[in-house]
C-alpha cells in the first residue's frame, strides 16, 4: 500500500505527495520534455489502490496523487498536477462534497469552525443532546469531507471517541445542540459558502473543457 500525505494548501497548489523512488521522465532528454505536447483531456477521480505510477493524462510516470477522498483521487505527473487538481475539485463539486481541509481555510466556512469547541454536544437520533464529540483528526489532516445528504442538508463529519463512534451531522444541528459560540450567523453563512459551491470555478473550467467535445480518459487499474 502506498504510503499518502495529503498537505493543506491555498487551493492553487496542493500536492499530496508518496516517496519517489524512481522518475522516468529523467530518462527523456530536458529537449525533448519541452516538446511533450500537454493533452488536454479530463478525468475523473477513482480508487487509488493498486493503481500504477502513471499520469492519468499524458500516461508517463507520475507519482502525484491528487485526493478527493481517502484513497481517491487522480495520479498525475509534475506537469498534470493542476489538471488533476481542477478535475478533483469538479467532481467534488458536482458530488455536493467539500474536503474539510479545504472547507475550515475557506473565508466563508472559517470563521465557523474557528468558533467550534475542541469537543462539543450534538444531538443524538433519540433526540437527546450528547457531550463530547468532535472533528476527526484524520478527517482534517487527511481527505474527510462534508457531504450533503439526502434531505439537502451540509453534514460535517464528528465522531465521539468514547464510544468509537462517528457520523454525519449537519450544521444547523450545532444550533439545536447549543453549541457555545456557534450562532445562527455563522451556520448560514457557512451554508451559503457550501451552496455557493467553493469548487465553482473548477468546475466550471472543466465545463467547458468538456464543451469542446474532450472525451474522459480510462486509466487502467493494475
Ligand atoms: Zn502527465
Amino acid at each position: 500500500m502506498q504510503s499518502l500525505t495529503c498537505k493543506k494548501g491555498d487551493g492553487t497548489a496542493r500536492r499530496p505527495t508518496i516517496k519517489q523512488e524512481t522518475n522516468t521522465r529523467q530518462l527523456i532528454p530536458t529537449e525533448m520534455q519541452s516538446t511533450i505536447q500537454k493533452i488536454q483531456t479530463i478525468q475523473t477521480p477513482i480508487g487509488l489502490g493498486m493503481m500504477p505510477l502513471q499520469c492519468f493524462y499524458c500516461r508517463r510516470f507520475g507519482d502525484h496523487h491528487i485526493c478527493s477522498g481517502d484513497l481517491e483521487g487522480i495520479i498525475a505527473c509534475e506537469d498534470h498536477t493542476s489538471e488533476a487538481l481542477r478535475d478533483c475539485q469538479a467532481f467534488l463539486h458536482q458530488t455536493n462534497m467539500v474536503l474539510l481541509r479545504d472547507a475550515i481555510e475557506h473565508p466563508g466556512l472559517k470563521p465557523f469552525f474557528d468558533a467550534l469547541p475542541a469537543t462539543f454536544a450534538t444531538v443524538r437520533s433519540s433526540g437527546a443532546v450528547d457531550e463530547g464529540w468532535g472533528i476527526p483528526e484524520h478527517a482534517l489532516s487527511c481527505n474527510g469531507r462534508i457531504s450533503k445528504n439526502p434531505a439537502g442538508d451540509w453534514c460535517i463529519p464528528i465522531e465521539k471517541k468514547a464510544e468509537s463512534i462517528g457520523r454525519g451531522t449537519s450544521l444547523r444541528t450545532f444550533l439545536t445542540a447549543g453549541v457555545a459560540g456557534i450562532t445562527e450567523e455563522l451556520v448560514a453563512a457557512a451554508i451559503a459558502a457550501l451552496d455557493a459551491g467553493i469548487y465553482r470555478e473548477a468546475a466550471e473550467i472543466q465545463a467547458s473543457i468538456v464543451a469542446t467535445g474532450v472525451r474522459p480518459g480510462t486509466p487502467t487499474p493494475l
